[in-house]
C-alpha cells in the first residue's frame, strides 16, 4: 500500500514552510527546549530502574536520599525548559498569525475596487480572523508537537531499547498498523475542516449583513424571519464541527488502542523472561513506565497530522485571496502627473463590466468628450445609464475596455495611479466617514495639515458652526454621535475633506441626491465653493442643480446622445428636455 502521508507539498504550502523557516532562530531555542524536556522524561523512565532495584529490593541507603533529590532536579529542568518552548513556540506561532494578518490586509487594499464589489464583507473578515487562527494552532501545535513529540518519542524509544531491545522489539511490532488510520483521519479532517471555515464565513456574512441592515429587518419586521435562518446556519456549523470532532475525538483512542495492544505484548514477553529470571524486575518497570510515558507523545502526534490537515485547508484559503492579481497595475515608469487645473478627455471609450465574457452589455459605449481646465460637466440621464461607471473610470477604479482616457495628454494608463489618485476628490451619494474624530476624518486625505486648514475647509463646507456644537468639537469621534449626524451634515463634512484635499479634479456622484431640499440648498452652497477652479463632473439626480454647468452631457445606455449647455439642450427638444420636463413640468 502507497502512504503519500499527506506532504504533497503544493508551492504555497512550500511558501508556508518558507515562512515558518523564518523563524529558525526561535525555533532552534525552543526545539533546545524540547530536546532538553524529552531527555528529562527519559531519565524520569530511567530512574524507575534504581528505585525499584536499588531501593526496593536491594534496600541502598544512599540511592534512597540521592533518588529524590535527582528527581526534583530533573523535574525543576523539565519544568524550565516547559515554559521556555512554550513560550518560544507562541511567539512564532502568533507572529506568523501577524504576518498573515497583516500580509492579507496589505494585499486586499491593493486589489481593485471590482474585489469588494464580488468579495462579501463579512467573508473577507473571517478569512482574517477565523482562517489565520487555524494556522497558528497548526504551527503552534503541530511544530511544537512534531519537535518536542518527536524528541520524547525518539528519547524513550531510545530508552525501552536500551533497556532490553528484545521487549522493545516486540512492543513496536505494532507500529507499523498504525499508519493506516493516521492518514485516513488526516484526509477526512481536511475535507471536513475547509467545509466548517466555509461554513463560519457564511455566518460571518450573515452577522454583518443582518447587524447593518437591523434598520430594514425591524421596518419589515422580519425579526423571526432572520433569526431562523441564523439558526439554521449555526446547526449547519454545528452539525459539520461534530463530523470533526467524530474524526478529532476517534483518533485518540484508535492510536491508544494499537498502543495498548503493543504494551500487552510487551508485558506478556516480559513477565514471561522475569519467570524465567532473565530479565530484572527493575528492567521491566523501568520498561513498562517508558512505553506508558510514550503513550502521551504518541497520542499527540496523531492529533498533529490533523492540525497540519486543517492549518493546510487554511492555508489554501488564505492564499486564494494572497494570490489574486489586481487587473489594475502601473507601468514600470509611471508617468508623475503634475499638479494644476487639468485638461480631462476621453476618446472613444467602451466599458463593460465583465471583459472576459464577450456577450456582457456594453455600458460604456463609444464615449468621447473633454473638460477644460475648470470647467464642470454635468452628465445626466436615467439610473443605469452608466454616470458611475463613467466617473470610476477616472481614478482607475476600473480600466476601459478600449479607447483612452488623458490628462493634460498622459494617458492615465502610463500615469503613476498615486499621482492620479492625488489629482481626483470624489464626494458620493452616500456620506462614508471613520470612527475617528471629526477632525481626523477631515484631514483624511492630508493628515499633515495645519488646523487652521482644516477649519477653514469646515467653513467652507458650511460644517464648522455645528461640528462647534459638538460635545468635544472637532475633537468629537464619528461613534459617539451615534446617529445625532444628518445625512446634510455628513455629507458636508465630506465636503470639507474634499476641500481640505484640494484636488484640481473633482467628481460629485449624486452629493445632493439623498438630502431633503433644505439639506440640499446648504451643501450645494458647500459644493460650490468645492468646485471654484477645479475640473468638475458633477451627476446630478436634480436638473435644477447643473443649469449652470458649461456642459451638459445626456448619457443614455452607455452613449452620449446629446451635449452642450442647459439652453442649447433645451433649445433641442431632445433627450434632455424630455428629463428636464418630466422633472419640473411642462411650465
Ligand atoms: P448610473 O450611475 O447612470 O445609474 P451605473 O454606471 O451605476 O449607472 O450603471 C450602469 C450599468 O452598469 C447598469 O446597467 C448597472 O447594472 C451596471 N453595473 C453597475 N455596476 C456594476 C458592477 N459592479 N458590475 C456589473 N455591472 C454593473
Ligand atoms: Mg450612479
Amino acid at each position: 500500500m502507497h502512504f503519500k502521508f499527506n506532504v504533497d507539498l503544493k508551492p504555497r504550502h512550500r511558501q508556508l514552510l518558507a515562512i515558518i523557516k523564518g523563524h529558525w532562530v526561535v525555533l532552534l531555542q525552543a526545539g533546545i527546549c524540547m530536546l532538553v524536556m524529552a531527555a528529562g522524561e527519559a531519565a524520569t523512565a530511567w530512574l524507575m530502574k534504581p528505585a525499584v532495584d536499588d531501593v526496593i529490593i536491594n534496600r541502598d541507603q544512599t540511592m534512597l536520599k540521592l533518588i529524590p533529590i535527582v528527581i526534583l532536579v530533573v523535574y525543576s529542568i523539565k519544568g524550565t525548559a516547559m515554559y521556555l518552548q512554550g513560550y518560544l513556540m507562541n511567539r512564532v506561532g502568533r507572529s506568523i498569525i501577524r504576518q498573515f494578518r497583516d500580509s492579507l490586509y496589505d494585499h486586499i487594499h491593493d486589489l481593485p475596487l471590482s474585489f469588494f464589489h464580488s468579495a462579501k464583507t463579512g467573508a473577507l473578515m473571517s478569512r482574517i480572523i477565523n482562517d489565520v487562527n487555524i494556522i497558528k494552532s497548526m504551527v503552534s501545535t503541530a511544530v511544537t508537537g512534531a519537535l518536542r513529540d518527536a524528541c520524547s518519542v525518539l528519547a524513550l524509544t531510545v530508552t525501552t531499547f536500551m533497556l532490553d531491545w528484545k521487549m522493545a522489539s516486540f512492543t513496536f511490532l505494532v507500529l507499523p498498523a498504525a499508519f493506516y488510520p493516521l492518514h485516513e483521519f488526516g484526509r477526512r479532517i481536511r475535507k471536513i475542516s475547509t467545509r466548517g471555515q466555509e461554513a463560519m464565513a457564511e455566518l460571518s456574512n450573515f452577522l454583518h449583513e443582518t447587524f447593518a441592515g437591523a434598520k430594514i429587518i425591524k421596518a419589515f419586521g422580519m425579526e423571526t424571519y432572520e433569526k431562523k435562518r441564523f439558526f439554521q446556519k449555526t446547526k449547519n456549523l454545528y452539525k459539520i464541527e461534530m463530523k470533526e470532532v467524530k474524526v478529532d475525538e476517534l483518533s485518540s483512542p484508535v492510536m491508544e488502542l494499537i498502543g495498548g495492544i503493543g504494551i500487552a505484548v510487551g508485558i506478556y514477553y516480559g513477565g514471561y523472561r522475569i519467570f524465567h529470571d532473565t530479565l530484572s524486575p527493575g528492567t521491566f518497570f523501568a520498561f513498562i513506565s517508558a512505553t506508558v510515558m510514550l503513550y502521551r507523545p504518541v497520542r499527540k502526534l496523531s492529533k498533529l497530522n490533523l492540525n497540519i490537515q486543517r492549518g493546510l485547508a487554511a492555508t489554501d484559503r488564505i492564499y486564494d485571496i494572497l494570490e489574486q492579481k489586481s487587473e489594475i497595475v502601473e507601468k514600470d515608469q509611471p508617468v508623475e502627473i503634475p499638479a494644476g487645473p487639468h485638461r480631462v478627455v476621453f476618446e472613444n471609450v467602451c466599458f463593460q463590466y465583465d471583459s472576459n465574457d464577450a456577450d456582457d452589455t456594453m455600458v460604456l459605449n463609444q464615449v468621447s468628450f473633454k473638460a477644460n481646465p475648470g470647467e464642470v460637466v454635468a452628465l445626466v440621464g436615467m439610473s443605469g445609464g452608466g454616470k458611475t461607471t463613467l466617473v470610476n473610470l477616472l481614478p482607475r477604479f476600473y480600466d476601459a475596455t478600449s479607447g483612452s482616457i488623458r490628462i493634460d495628454g498622459i494617458d492615465i494608463r502610463d500615469a503613476a495611479i498615486a499621482s492620479l489618485r492625488r489629482q481626483i476628490a470624489v464626494v458620493t451619494q452616500e456620506p462614508i466617514l471613520f470612527n475617528e474624530t471629526v477632525y481626523e476624518n477631515i484631514a483624511y486625505g492630508n493628515r499633515g495639515a495645519p488646523r487652521e486648514l482644516i477649519e477653514n475647509a469646515a467653513k467652507d463646507a458650511y460644517a464648522y458652526d455645528f461640528i462647534k456644537g459638538f460635545p468635544k468639537a472637532f475633537e468629537t469621534t464619528i461613534g459617539e454621535l451615534g446617529s445625532r449626524l444628518s445625512g446634510g451634515e455628513k455629507q458636508r463634512i465630506c465636503i470639507a475633506r474634499a476641500l481640505l484635499k484640494d484636488a484640481p479634479i473633482l467628481i460629485l456622484d449624486e452629493a445632493t441626491s439623498a438630502l431633503d431640499t433644505e439639506a440640499e440648498i446648504v451643501v450645494q452652497k458647500a459644493l460650490e465653493n468645492l468646485m471654484k477652479g477645479r475640473t468638475t463632473f458633477v451627476i446630478a439626480h436634480r436638473l435644477s442643480t447643473i443649469t449652470h454647468a458649461h456642459r451638459i452631457l445626456v448619457l443614455v445606455k452607455g452613449r452620449i446622445v446629446e451635449e452642450g449647455t442647459h439652453e442649447e439642450l433645451l433649445a433641442r427638444d431632445g433627450a434632455y428636455r424630455k428629463l428636464y420636463h418630466m422633472q419640473f413640468g411642462n411650465s
